[in-house]
């Protein structure tokens, strides 16, 4: 009886084979330290188009060494960097944490309301009244950060930080201890929210005027200009003028800016995001981040990249610059994480708040139909519509393509609401620009099959969004003739970088599609936590379950 003794033995040896694989999976250590970094409107398309002239150190290191999601996408409607944030680390959408906008019109205030926007908190540091007056009140679902609080028993520390208030606040979450966003003063603010005074560290570093350095030096051309083939001339018709410089080009004089203006204007130059990793640096020294078994996470949001985007464009000399300068900060930073924290000790993933869009005039002039249209221009034909058909402006508000109705008068006036949205529906089908109109019936009532309307009811809140949700046809912006802008379903909107790197993260990539919803939950089986709770719980599994 041979042959049983052999089947024996096989199976003997799959079962052992089974418990070491599956005892490498649970043994799995933890790392010390997350770092999470948004790099804000970064296109996936840029970590290929200035591939040749990136360092080896800096996103080069993490595609090589870490894994590469190359397919990823934001799957709603809008594409801001407010519900971007929230997004990536709830690993949920608008319709469920809640934030729906950059700013949106809220139906109980009669007005605009800010996504952050929280006066019962007051500002910490040296800021305006204003600019700290922020909290996360308002995102309705938990963020992966909140249950790592959660979990260590709140041992673990959270801290988030941007140029922006919301790429700082929404990250980190309910329970961080700290968040910390640039005041035009030149200084890193804070809300009453985390504490009472700023930690000893951050007044430290502000005291210390860092940004004066830069402002100083001015901004030129970091390599010669014939590195910079991938981008079209320095002056050309599509960019917009940084604090009225008097033409689009190079050096940037950020004295003159800065005395004209005040030390905000930084936000729009590289040094914004160096600014910022200096502040991360100093985080991670004076709150020992990664030092002991409860694992901290910080999150990193560079704002700048979004408006150089926003004012000069996509395809400028003074983006690609943007680019080659945050390479060399995110080797900086990397060779200091390995350093400081140590290489085993930390998982970092770098992905965006939403990609952007092509600048309309460039491809209408390659010879694309497309054009650009004034967001005002759009609420002007609305009011001439709306004073045409009814005698009377029906519409409270558009913005972030949702239409708001001023139910009272409606219904003051006899009229129909459903009829009035069906007439403004048929009028805005009309429009050069308009693809589609939901209504808010057909957006509640959507089963998934309309691949737009998914979108859409995936980015809608019934509670704080519109009457009507209008769609525009791809290669529209509702924006100015310069620059460029970001909202919409498309690609060219959605499709951002996703890179994970660092302790037990296998080298590898794939070009399957992902959505960035998938980010959060994968995070926590990573830390085997509880998922943040609105989300579908998608993980990627092509970084869990390695083998070390
Ligand atoms: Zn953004
Ligand atoms: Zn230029
Ligand atoms: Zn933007």
């Amino acid at each position: 009886n041979t042959m049983p003794n052999t089947i024996f033995k096989i199976i003997m040896k799959k079962i052992l084979f089974l418990f070491l694989i599956s005892l490498s999976i649970f043994a799995q250590k933890r790392p010390k330290l997350v770092v999470g970094i948004v790099v804000d409107q970064m296109k996936m398309e840029y970590l290929y188009r200035f591939s040749d002239d990136f360092s080896n150190d800096g996103f080069k290191k993490l595609m090589d060494k870490g894994y590469v999601f190359h397919n990823t996408h934001y799957n709603y409607l809008p594409t801001y960097t407010a519900p971007g944030h929230a997004s990536i680390y709830t690993g949920t959408t608008p319709a469920v944490h809640g934030i729906v906008g950059n700013e949106w019109f809220s139906r109980k205030l009669g007005k605009e309301m800010y996504c952050t926007d929280d006066n019962t908190v007051t500002t910490i540091g040296d800021g305006t009244k204003d600019e700290g007056e922020m909290s996360p009140k308002n995102l309705l679902a938990t963020t992966i950060t909140d249950e790592l609080r959660l979990s260590t028993n709140f041992k673990g520390k959270v801290i988030g930080m941007s140029l922006k208030d919301r790429g700082a606040i929404l990250p980190a979450g309910h329970f961080a201890n700290w968040a910390f966003w640039y005041s035009k003063t030149g200084a890193f603010i804070s809300s009453t929210f985390y504490g009472s005074q700023l930690p000893q560290w951050v007044t430290n570093f502000n005291n210390q005027k860092r940004f004066m350095k830069y402002i100083d030096k001015g901004w030129d051309l970091y390599k010669p200009l014939t590195t910079y083939n991938e981008s079209m001339t320095d002056d050309n018709p599509y960019e917009g003028k940084l604090y009225k410089a008097e033409k689009p080009v190079f050096p940037y004089n950020l004295k003159e800016m800065y005395e004209k203006n005040d030390a905000g204007v930084i936000r729009a130059t590289p040094f914004g995001n160096d600014i910022l990793a200096e502040l991360a640096k100093e985080a991670i020294l004076n709150e020992n981040l990664g030092k002991d078994n409860d694992t901290d996470f910080l999150t990193v949001s560079f704002s700048s990249p979004d408006y150089i985007g926003h004012i000069i464009g996509p395809r400028s000399v003074e983006l690609q610059d943007t680019y080659l300068r945050l390479d060399t900060t995110i080797a900086d930073f990397l060779n200091f994480l390995d350093t400081q924290v140590g290489k085993d000790n930390y998982v970092l993933f770098l992905t965006a708040d939403h990609a952007g869009a092509e600048n309309a005039r460039f491809l209408a002039d390659n010879k694309y139909n497309v054009t650009n249209v004034e967001p005002k221009e759009i609420r002007k034909s609305l009011k001439k519509f709306s004073q045409d058909t009814f005698g009377e402006d029906l519409v409270l508000n558009y913005s972030n393509f949702n239409l708001f109705f001023n139910k009272e008068i409606i219904k003051s006036k006899g009229l129909d609401l459903h009829k009035v949205k069906q007439s403004f529906k048929e009028y805005l089908t009309t429009q050069e620009q308009v693809k589609r109109v939901y209504t808010e019936e057909e957006i509640l009532a959507s089963s998934g099959a309309d691949f737009y309307l998914n979108f859409i009811a995936k980015g809608y809140d019934p509670t704080q969004n519109g009457d009507l949700v209008i769609l525009d046809k791809p290669g529209y912006i509702e924006y100015g003739a310069t620059g460029t802008s970001h909202g919409t379903t498309y690609t060219y909107d959605t499709h951002v970088p996703l890179l994970f790197y660092g302790n037990n993260i296998p080298k590898g990539q794939t070009s399957d599609r992902k959505v960035i919803t998938q980010i959060a939950p994968t995070l926590a089986q990573l830390l085997q936590i509880t998922f943040p709770n609105g989300t579908e719980a998608n993980v990627l599994n092509e970084i869990l379950h390695t083998k070390k």
